[in-house]
């Protein structure tokens, strides 16, 4: 089969930030915080798993949850992040940073309300192949 596999772990962590970047009307041009879900996207070819069957194993992920706790958790952003603390920012961010940890990383999905959703997603570069 020359299908790929994909699996996602969900981490979380609450956090500040003011988009100061925005007009001064903006309501989040305020201090504001807010509830954080990351979601993990890996993905390997079907031929490409591990011997045991995964993708990569989920305790993998555990010095991801330990970089969110000691990096982000309960901390302004502003005073973390060189760039806008936006959440497509903080994905694009997260995918940098550990995409040469686990290769099989293709998206990073950052939600700060219940109801949106930034992901930032690796082009697919063996498409064309
Ligand atoms: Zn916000």
């Amino acid at each position: 089969m020359a299908g790929k596999l994909t699996i996602t772990k969900e981490f979380h962590f609450s956090a500040s930030h003011v988009l100061d970047r925005l007009p001064s009307w903006h309501k989040c041009a305020r201090l504001h915080g807010h509830n954080y879900v990351v979601i993990m996207e890996l993905s390997a070819p079907s031929s490409g798993l591990t011997e045991a069957g995964f993708v990569r194993d989920y305790g993998d992920l555990d010095g991801f949850k330990k970089w969110m706790d000691d990096t982000v958790d309960h901390r302004h952003l502003n005073d973390v992040m060189d760039i806008s603390p936006s959440a497509e920012h903080l994905a694009l961010w997260i995918y940098s940073e550990w995409v040469e940890k686990y290769p099989e990383l293709v998206a990073v999905w950052v939600s700060e309300t219940p109801k949106t959703w930034a992901i930032y997603r690796q082009e697919d570069s063996d498409e064309s192949a």
